[in-house]
This record gives C-alpha cells, structure tokens and sequence, in this order.
C-alpha cells in the first residue's frame, strides 16, 4: 500500500486553452478509501488516469510513498485497476482468472490457491471457482474483474473507474457493502471513480468531490453533509441538496431581501473583510419553524410534500424557493411561516467557496 501525494498537479490536454485538472497539491493516506465523485466532465477520469499512469501530466507530479511516478507507465508503479467493462480471460476458469495476477508475479502456488480462496470467499464465488469464464453473465464477469482487481496484497493502490456500471441495481447494493468490508478486512488503498453520490458515501471513508477540474472538497461523508466547502457539495450531496440564498452585509447582521438576520460578532468581521457577493447556504435538515424569536425570519408557503418517513415544505424567502425537512408527525398551518436558521449550521460562501 501506499500514501499518494499530487504535487502541484494539473492537465490541459494538448491543444487545450483550458484545464481539464486545475493545478492542485493534496494527499491520499496509505490503505483509505476513497470515492472520487462528480458530475460528467468533471476530470475524475483524467485525475484516475495521471494516478494509474496511462496519462502524464502537463504540470506538476505524482509520488508514491515520496518516489516521483509521474513519468512511469502503469506497469512500473506497482496498480491494480478495475474498469467499467469486464476485463477477464474467457477460455480460463473463474479460479484461473482470479489467480492470473499472482501466477504473473510469481507466487508460490500454495499462497496462490489461499488468496483465491480468501477473495472468492468474500464476493461469494466459492462454487464458481471451476466454472468457465465464457459461460458466465456480463454481471458474474465483472465481479471476477473486481476479485482480480483485489487479489495481490502488494499493491500501492486499487483503482476502479466505475466498475458497477454493468450491475443490476440490486447487486450493485451488495457488492457496495462488500466492498466496505473488502476494504475493512484486507486494508487495501482504494480510490474508486463513480458520478452516483450513493455509491461513493457507501463506500468510502474519504469522498473527493471533483466539480469543473477542481477538486472541491476532501472529506468523510458528515463532513460534506455538515459542513460543504463549495456550494457544489452542498447542491450535489443530499436530496434536496443545500438551500443556497444570495445576501448581503449589514452591520452585524445578513440581510435576505428585506429581511435580516442577526450574525456572531467574529462571523461579520469575516464578512466583512471579503469583499464579493455573498451566498447563504443551509441545508433542509437544519431549519426549523420558529413560533417566534428576533432571529426567525418569514416566508410563504408553496407546499408541503409528505415523504413517509420525513415532510418536505417547499416556502419562498426574498423570493427564492427554500426547502425544510421536518419530522414526519409535524403539521403546517396557514400560509406563512417563521424560519429559524440553526447558526451553526449555516454557511457562507463567495465565488463558490466557504469562508471559513
Ligand atoms: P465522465 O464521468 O463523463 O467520464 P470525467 O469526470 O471522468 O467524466 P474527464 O473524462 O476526465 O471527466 O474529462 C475532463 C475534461 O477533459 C472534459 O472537459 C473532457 O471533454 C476533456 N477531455 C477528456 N479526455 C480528453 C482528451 N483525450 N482530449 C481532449 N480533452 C479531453
């Protein structure tokens, strides 16, 4: 296993004005799992590829565990890699197939069979292990992808782009938490590329939210809940996402239209220093309706959405639709309601990016 660190990486494409990877320094801790997630065109496939080596970067470099790889291919820094598509040997068994990586590397036969065994065991192929790759559905095949993918224990990292693409949604579901365990039993590095929040806040204990080449945020599943560093995170995690609102200093306080909101002394000298438009953003999940209370702000009723489990009130604030998530059992009467913003859980943001 190894520890990642992007020095100063970034990637135009030739013939490019533009970045596809905005230059950028970060590390990935050895054994982590990550999620690399973000919508299509992001530059999660090209930030995948400088790390796997099948594509050198225009500036800046890749270490592992502090060797400078960024001009090595992918057969000389020591990867495994799991694509979209099946990549298996039809005319092999499943063993054969789950074996070839270590046969390749040389390993006594004896520890072969054991790690075959152990892997196989993990993503139930116990009974498979004799069966012909050819006569197996795209979906078995995959999975096999996945076990070849994690059967050396001498790799710097575990690399999937998207790997359950072909999976029916109900395995998909599985294979998600089995690939938690995977992670948690065989503590493997694994860097795992996919646009489907579900499957990256399943899976991973590290999400790295990439949105227009740049990653935005590098954080545990709450941290990007509780606290998004960009709005994207807060737009792009959670259903609904982030209520984003534009405002406006005013002294010690916001104000959202006409209407204005008390701030921590410290917070409006922050504020203040910034100097460009600012945006509010609060999540749903962390408004709720006053009675009453200098702080509570009001709005009209659009309408209320009951969702089982939890209620979606959808109101307007200075014009803007905002939405509240409130408890199953609570009501709404009238037209108009009083918000209250819980202060700690509510954030601003300029060009994009939270002021801490
Ligand atoms: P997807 O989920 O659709 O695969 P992605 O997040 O993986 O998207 P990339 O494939 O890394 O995004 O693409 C990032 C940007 O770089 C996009 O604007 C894309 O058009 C551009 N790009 C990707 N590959 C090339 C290439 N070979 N030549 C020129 N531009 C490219």
């Amino acid at each position: 296993m190894a520890r990642i660190e992007l020095n100063g990486l970034g990637h135009r494409y030739p013939g490019s004005e533009q970045y596809a990877l905005q230059p950028q320094t970060m590390v990935w801790e050895d054994g982590g799992a990550y999620a690399l997630l973000g919508p299509s065109g992001c530059g999660k496939t090209t930030l995948l590829n400088i790390i796997s080596g099948l594509l050198t970067p225009s500036e800046g470099s890749v270490l592992f565990d502090g060797r400078d790889v960024t001009q090595l291919p992918p057969e000389k820094r020591n990867i495994a890699q799991v694509f979209q598509f099946p990549v298996i040997y039809d005319t092999m068994t499943v063993f054969d197939n789950l074996a070839f990586p270590l046969r390749n590397r040389k390993l006594p036969e004896p520890e072969v069979r054991s790690r075959v065994q152990e892997i196989a065991e993990i993503l139930d192929l116990s009974g498979e292990l004799r069966r012909r790759a050819s006569g197996l559905s795209a979906e078995e095949k995959q999975i096999i992808s996945l076990g070849r993918g994690l059967v050396r224990k001498d790799v710097a990292a575990v690399l999937f782009d998207e790997p359950l693409t072909v999976i029916d949604p109900h395995v998909k579901w599985l294979l998600r938490r089995q690939l938690k365990r995977i992670h948690q039993q065989l503590k493997l590095s694994l860097i795992y590329v996919t646009h489907d929040q579900i499957e990256a806040l399943t899976f991973a204990n590290q999400v790295v939210v990439m949105y227009e080449g740049e990653v935005v945020q590098m954080g545990t599943p709450q941290a990007l809940f509780e606290e998004p560093a960009h709005t994207f995170v807060g737009h792009f995690i959670g259903s609904p996402g982030m209520n984003l609102l534009p405002c406006e200093l005013n002294g010690e306080s916001i104000r959202l239209g006409e209407q204005s909101m008390p701030l921590a002394p410290a917070l409006a000298v922050r504020l203040a220093q910034v100097g460009k438009p600012l945006m509010l953003g609060i999540r749903p999940e962390f408004i709720r309706l006053a009675s009453s209370g200098s702080a509570a702000l009001d709005a009209d009723v659009v309408r209320l959405e009951d969702l089982g489990t939890s209620k979606i009130l959808t109101v307007t604030l200075a014009g803007k639709p905002i939405r509240i998530r409130l408890p199953e059992q609570q009501t709404v009467e009238g037209t108009r309601v009083r918000l209250d913003f819980q202060p700690e859980r509510t954030m601003f943001y300029a060009d994009g990016h939270r002021i801490a």
